[in-house]
C-alpha cells in the first residue's frame, strides 16, 4: 500500500522515454523494450562497426547492443546512466545485453570481462563507473568472470573532435596502463564500454592489454554510433 502511494507521488520513470512506469515495469516501459533499436550484432560484426578498427587493431569480435543516434531514446538512456546517477539502470541494461550474449556461441571463448575505467577524479565526481555497472550486469548473466582493477586510466582524455582516426589513437595511447598483467596471460578479454563512437578509446586500452599478455581481445559497447 505504502509502495503504491509512493509510486503515485513519485512515479518511477522509463530510462528511455521518461514516461511513468507501470507497477509491473522496471527501468524501461514495455514499448521502449520493444522499440529500442537493437541491431542484433552478435553473430557477425557488420562492416560499419568493424571498419572502426580495421587496420588499427586485430580484434576478434566487436558487439554493440543498441544503435546510438543523436537525440534518440538510446541517447537519453545513455545520458541517464552517465550523468544522472542511474547505476542500477546500467546494470539492468548490462544484464539484458548479457542475456543476448549468453545465447551466442562466441560466449564460449571469453575468459574475462574488463570495463573501460574512468580517471580517478571523474570516478570521484560520479561515484561509480558506468562501464563497470554494464560489465557487472553482463558478468552476472553470463558467468564470465569480471575484473575491475586490471586496467587503470592515468589521465582524462583530451577532446578528439577534429582529429583523424590515427591521431585520435595516438592522443589516447598513454591514457591506460595495466595494473596486474598476471591475470591477462593467454586470456580472451572482452572489453566493455557504454558508448562506442570512433573506437579510439577501445583501441588504446586494447593495445595495453594485448602487450600485457592477453591472447585475444574483443569489444562490446552498450550503444554504438553508426
Ligand atoms: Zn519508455
Amino acid at each position: 500500500m505504502f509502495k503504491r502511494i509512493l509510486q503515485l507521488l513519485y512515479p518511477k520513470r522509463c530510462g528511455a522515454c521518461d514516461l511513468p512506469l507501470l507497477e509491473s515495469e522496471d527501468f524501461l516501459c514495455t514499448a521502449c523494450r520493444i522499440e529500442l533499436p537493437k541491431p542484433g550484432l552478435f553473430l557477425k560484426s557488420p562492416n560499419w562497426l568493424s571498419v572502426k578498427f580495421d587496420g588499427l587493431f586485430p580484434f576478434t569480435y566487436v558487439h554493440a547492443f543498441f544503435l546510438f543516434s543523436p537525440g534518440s531514446k538510446v541517447q537519453h538512456l545513455m545520458h541517464q546512466i552517465k550523468y544522472k546517477g542511474q547505476k542500477d539502470l546500467g546494470e539492468f541494461l548490462g544484464a539484458w545485453c548479457g542475456a543476448h550474449l549468453k545465447n551466442n556461441i562466441q560466449l564460449i571463448s571469453y575468459d574475462l570481462i574488463i570495463p573501460i575505467p574512468l580517471f580517478h577524479k571523474k570516478f570521484k565526481e560520479r561515484g561509480y563507473n558506468q562501464a563497470a555497472c554494464i560489465a557487472q550486469g553482463i558478468s552476472q548473466m553470463t558467468q564470465i568472470p569480471y575484473c575491475e582493477n586490471v586496467l587503470r586510466r592515468l589521465s582524462q582524455s583530451q577532446s578528439l573532435v577534429g582529429q583523424n582516426r590515427v591521431s585520435r589513437y595516438e592522443t589516447l595511447s598513454g591514457v591506460f596502463e595495466v595494473a596486474d598483467p598476471s591475470v591477462l596471460k593467454g586470456k580472451h578479454v572482452l572489453l566493455v564500454d557504454d558508448t562506442l563512437t570512433t573506437g579510439a578509446t577501445f583501441i588504446a586500452a586494447a593495445e595495453k592489454i594485448k602487450a600485457a599478455g592477453a591472447s585475444e581481445i574483443s569489444f562490446l559497447a552498450l550503444a554504438a554510433l553508426k
